[in-house]
């Protein structure tokens, strides 16, 4: 065909519009390709090649559905193509495309059927967009998403996210439990249906407060539930934005505080009742601290201690507690601080203003600490107890003095028989326990029948109390002297031995004699004593055997003349 005839001419126009098409189609930066009504690839653009990794002479003439994965070209074979041939235009078809190296990415393709003039069969021109990165940032937001809603699921807490008005948009299992509903019926509803009329202003400036900051909030606010009941309960609150700032939602993660608030708050309760009482009673109230020192004092301290409470709060106790208390007390407070007792009952004494000695009587008991249960101070109440101390002491003497006559002789004043008895098996036992010695003297009055005969017996009775009083001043500390029984006396030397013993004897025999008390009835014309001596070195194995041996060489003694000393030689 001669190109000057017109038809010529327009062929070779169309020629070099196509010419200057391909042209195009090869440079531009979009990834482009035409198909011819076989499907067979016409033309493609260098972008295409550079994605898919092909050269062009590798891919003219193929299929473009040769480039798709094969789930793809199913998809393009069944429902793409038949459409895109009777409608002459497909949009945004998601494919998979295949590259040279076997990798896929993911495309969305539009193409349109294009008929050129003269050019009845026409071509397909297509504009494809990689997405495989969009996709894979999509995936992975689901991704993120579904462990999001796994994490917040599995919370005991309540999660939602509202709109900075506060309608639910979100809300996990647990938030809807809490309500008695399920998360869709909450969706879409306001987060102020469920807080009562009163907390519903605080709620807002809350909410416009976490709207305008970066970080999370803390607030507490009461709920209603659908029941009517009201729950306390704790909010972290934070506002997500968008890349421009914007609020898109707000954030909540809540929990149910109720009991805890309701049980504080009868313990402030209680702790001002109990306050009332301590400001208020007669007993002064005290709490030390873990360093024993006064942390509150109750005003009663001035009714007992005429001291101001602000005197001792800050104070160390042990500062007005008696020297001879102090220890005591001391060790008290460490074994309740220590744990090794959890209440103890002090009596001390303390100083008052004025300089007295206060008697008290304080009730202490250990504070612990609510959550690890270590001891963390000290309570205690105080009474003066000075007047019942006073009688106390008065009763105690009078018992004392009362004792003391049940266990004296009426005449002489020395310990009478009973005494004696306790007091001898007592060092009997001390003295076989710890192989020691003990000696006895038992001291008879020589002729005194005849004393009496012949002076009186009241002049008998006073002779009896000289002599009681001279074998008390020849014993020594520790020794125990005793009226026997009539005018026999006995003394326990604990510790000596019979030559010892016989010493002392020696001494009291004598002093006796030099009381010179006339006794015509005597040969000796004075009162004279007989000694008999006896110890546990003769190992004596009881007590009455002690007692036996003394005794007979008592008698020997007297058998011998009397005013002698005689030791069991037995
Ligand atoms: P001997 O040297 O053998 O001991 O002769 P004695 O007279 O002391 O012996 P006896 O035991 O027979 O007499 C003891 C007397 O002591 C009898 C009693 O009158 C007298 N006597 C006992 N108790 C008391 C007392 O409490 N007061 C007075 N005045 N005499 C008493
Ligand atoms: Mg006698
Ligand atoms: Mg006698």
């Amino acid at each position: 065909m001669s190109r000057n005839s017109p038809l010529d001419i327009e062929a070779w126009r169309n020629e070099e519009i196509r010419t200057e098409l391909e042209h195009r189609t090869k440079v531009t930066p979009a990834m482009l390709h035409s198909i011819n009504k076989d499907g067979l690839l016409i033309s493609v653009s260098d972008a295409w090649l550079d994605k898919l990794g092909y050269t062009r002479e590798e891919v003219i003439g193929r299929r473009s559905s040769e480039f798709l994965t094969a789930e793809s070209r199913a998809y393009a074979l069944r429902e793409v193509l038949p459409a895109f041939f009777l409608t002459g235009h497909s949009d945004n078809i998601e494919y998979q495309m295949v590259c040279k190296d076997g990798r896929i990415i993911d495309v969305l393709l539009s193409a349109v059927l294009d008929r050129l003039p003269g050019d009845a069969q026409g071509v397909s021109l297509a504009v494809i967009t990689d997405v495989t990165a969009l996709k894979a940032a999509k995936r992975q937001l689901a991704l993120s998403e579904a462990r999001y809603r796994d994490l917040v699921e599995s919370q005991t807490e309540l999660v939602s996210l509202a709109s900075s008005e506060g309608e639910l948009r979100f809300v996990n299992h647990a938030y809807a439990r809490h309500y008695g509903r399920e998360p869709d019926e909450m969706i879409g509803r306001s987060l102020f249906d469920f807080i009562p009329e009163t907390n519903r202003l605080a709620v807002e400036h809350h909410l416009s407060a976490v709207c305008s900051v970066d970080h999370s909030i803390e607030n507490q606010n009461q709920v209603v539930l659908p029941d009517g009941r009201i729950r306390w309960m704790a909010w972290t609150n934070k506002a997500l934005r968008d890349l421009d700032g914007q609020v898109i939602a707000i954030h909540s993660v809540g929990r149910d505080i109720h009991d805890r608030v309701i049980g504080e708050q009868r313990l402030k309760e209680s702790e001002a009742r109990y306050r009332l009482l301590a400001d208020h009673g007669t007993d002064m109230v005290f709490q030390l601290d873990h360093d024993l020192v006064h942390r509150y004092v109750s005003p009663a301290c001035d009714d007992i201690l005429g001291r101001e409470a602000e005197e001792l709060i800050g104070a160390y106790p042990m500062a007005i507690t008696h020297p001879e208390d102090a220890e005591r007390a001391g060790s008290a407070f460490q074994a309740l601080l220590d744990g090794h007792l959890d209440r103890h009952l002090l009596l001390c004494r303390l100083r008052h203003r004025d300089g007295r000695w206060i008697w008290v009587e304080a009730q202490l008991k250990t504070l612990r600490d609510r959550q690890s249960n270590l001891p963390s101070g000290i309570i205690g109440t105080l009474r003066d107890v000075s007047a019942r101390k006073a009688i106390e002491e008065q009763l105690q003497e009078a018992n004392r003095r009362l004792q003391a006559l049940a266990d004296q002789d009426g005449l002489t004043g020395l310990s009478n028989r009973r005494l004696f008895d306790a007091a001898f098996s007592r060092e009997f036992d001390l003295a076989s326990q710890g192989e020691k010695d003990l000696a006895l003297l038992m001291i008879d009055v020589d002729w005194f029948k005849s004393f009496n005969d012949g002076y009186g017996h009241p002049s008998g009775d006073g002779c009896l109390k000289k002599i009681g009083e001279s074998i008390g001043g020849r014993v020594r500390p520790g020794d125990i002297v005793a009226r026997y029984g009539g005018e026999e006396f006995a003394v326990l030397l604990p510790g000596a031995g019979l030559a010892e013993a016989m010493v002392i004897a020696e001494l009291i025999r004598e002093s006796v004699l030099q009381l010179a008390i006339e006794h015509k009835g005597s040969p000796n014309r004075f009162v004279t004593v007989s000694i008999g001596v006896a110890s546990m070195e003769t190992r004596n194995s009881s007590r009455d055997l002690l007692l036996g041996r003394a005794d007979s060489a008592l008698y020997r003694a007297k058998g011998n003349g009397r005013n002698i000393v005689v030791g069991d030689d037995a």
